[in-house]
């Protein structure tokens, strides 16, 4: 019968979920978004996804008619209506419908919708033996042009870099920053374990405040591991002991090469592994109930 679709106030079915070829996030990939994830009938840390959804809209001036309590209700109720106990959330606010002019000014009403489905980014087994990753030479976007930081619906730069990504017969694609330092890959945040160290970019290097990547940090301290943020470069990922990627859709799924070179074992690394399994019962535990 297909999903129900929170689309402006009400639900529709996927058929009937469509909006005007005016709108600005789809003429100008003008508004933001979130990724979410429900597991065992609980949404995992709905009220951080929320901010940075709320954080990204004021960086770009978009005021979102709904607080941030009513957008949680909405969000609640599509995974209610859709009867899903484990599943990927969309969350989209564009600037709405305008004319064929740039301006925000002229698109009074922001669209929302919602859609409560499932997602699979990459097989099973390469959650045990790795993704290969190769640097792509198109660089993460520059901070003061469109800040990475900013979820936007402009994500042609993450898009331009999985072609090439593909195109080098390789999973996923490693983007440094215009210095030449690692920031992210395509759709997640980026991690090496030297020892009883963990090594993440920061922000600032170019990479999206993770809500993933926020948990692996935690558990991560909890496990009495080093964490810093730190600039890394490519040097430091080929040499590193393990490497993994985070993300609410990847969850969290170990590098095994990159540019050619073997990381560590050439499969999960034992911290990696253990990191894993504590996100997974933080997952099952925690979150808010639907
Ligand atoms: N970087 C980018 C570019 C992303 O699109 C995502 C997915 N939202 C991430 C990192 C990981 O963020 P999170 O753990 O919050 O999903």
């Amino acid at each position: 019968m297909g999903l129900w679709i929170y689309l402006d106030g009400k639900f529709v079915s996927e058929k009937q979920a469509k909006i005007s070829v005016f709108d600005h996030g789809l003429l100008y990939g003008d508004g933001v978004f979130e990724g979410l994830r429900t597991y065992n009938g609980k949404v995992f840390r709905l009220m951080e996804h929320i901010k940075r959804l709320y954080k990204s809209a004021k960086a770009i001036m978009l005021e979102i008619p709904v607080s941030m309590e009513e957008m949680a209700d909405i969000i609640i109720k599509t995974i209610r209506k859709n009867k899903l106990k484990d599943s990927y959330v969309r969350v989209v606010v564009t600037r709405g419908v305008g004319d064929l002019g740039l301006d925000p000014k002229k698109c009074p009403k922001p669209t929302i919708f919602v859609i409560a489905s499932k997602i699979k980014l990459y097989p099973e087994e390469f959650y045990k033996k790795g993704l290969s990753v190769v640097t792509v030479a198109t660089r993460r976007n520059l901070t003061e042009s469109l800040n990475p930081a900013i979820k936007s619906l402009n994500y042609l730069n993450n898009i331009l870099a999985k072609i090439e990504a593909t195109n080098a017969g390789a999973m996923e694609g490693l983007l440094l920053n215009n210095e030449g330092y690692v920031a992210e890959c395509t759709g997640e945040n980026i991690f090496i374990v030297n020892e009883n160290n963990l090594y993440t970019p920061p922000i600032s290097a170019g990479a999206l405040d993770g809500i993933t990547r926020d948990a692996v940090i935690q558990i991560a301290k909890e496990m009495g591991l080093n964490v810093r943020e730190k600039l890394l470069t490519r040097y430091d990922l080929y040499n590193a002991d393990e490497c993994f990627l985070t993300g609410t859709a990847a969850e969290i799924i170990p590098v095994s090469v990159i540019d050619g070179r073997t990381i560590g074992s050439g499969s999960i690394g034992t911290t990696t592994k253990k990191i894993r399994e504590r996100f997974h019962q933080l997952t099952e535990t925690e979150g808010t109930p639907i």
